[in-house]
């Protein structure tokens, strides 16, 4: 992760594109790419979407966004000084408490016991 940052850094400033990189223009950025993401879905059936049965040419294309994504969401968490890992393994535990097994195995709806 450590190595990432720092090359995108590089990239950015070898450009002079920093000053472009606000957290409100990155956030915009990956907001487009999630959208590319979407793009990519639309209109398929559940079926094409999942790993055994997606199209060589979609799951590049699915890839390439990703790596859009992961990218500008680095750049992000490096602008306003996030570690993205730690805050990841926060926001887990966070969930886990919301949604205990016991009432949320199985449920597609979330369920927590702050529904009660
Ligand atoms: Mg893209």
């Amino acid at each position: 992760m450590e190595d990432l940052k720092n090359r995108l850094r590089q990239f950015a400033n070898d450009r002079n594109w920093d000053q472009f990189h606000s957290p409100k223009n990155l956030a915009m950025a990956l907001s487009g790419e999630a959208g590319e993401l979407l793009e990519i879905f639309q209109w398929l059936k559940e079926d094409e979407t999942i790993a055994s049965n997606i199209s060589p040419k979609n799951l590049e294309r699915v890839k390439e966004e990703l790596a859009d994504i992961f990218i500008y969401l680095i750049r992000i968490a490096d602008k306003l000084d996030v570690d993205l890992v730690r805050e990841a393994n926060i926001k887990i535990e966070k969930n886990s408490e919301k949604y205990p097994v016991d009432l949320s195995r199985g449920n597609a709806i979330k369920y927590n016991r702050r529904n009660d």
